[in-house]
């Protein structure tokens, strides 16, 4: 399962990045992109088993979604790609460069001291 490595490699990070193991993580965000976006409910799954046993245990997740960056190569104007509605907001067309989706990151750990 995708998440589940995700969420692997997510409490290892925060592992190492927490400065020491007398406390515990109470809140988690990670931000990922459209088009390989997870979902949400395995994520958060994925995520409470990964972090048993460890100072994460019962952390909260939070999962922000970064919108993919499109441009319309008809009229120019650039808009928040919508992967069900990918025509231009503007004149309709569908003649629209996509720019880069964005990363899986881990943009913020909450540590609490014990
Ligand atoms: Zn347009």
């Amino acid at each position: 399962m995708h998440e589940a490595m995700v969420a692997e490699s997510i409490i290892d990070s925060i592992l190492s990045q927490v400065p020491n193991k007398h406390g515990r993580v109470i809140r988690v965000v990670i931000s990922c992109g459209q088009i390989n976006a997870i979902n949400d409910e395995a994520m958060k799954f994925a995520f409470d088993i990964a972090a048993e046993e460890t100072i994460c245990k019962d952390a909260k997740l939070k999962i922000k979604h970064i919108p993919l960056k499109a441009t319309c190569e008809n009229c120019s104007k650039k808009f928040n790609y919508d992967l069900y509605d990918p025509c231009c907001p503007k004149c309709s067309k569908n003649d629209i460069k996509i720019g880069e989706d964005a990363p899986l990151l881990l943009e913020e750990i909450e540590f609490e001291e014990n």
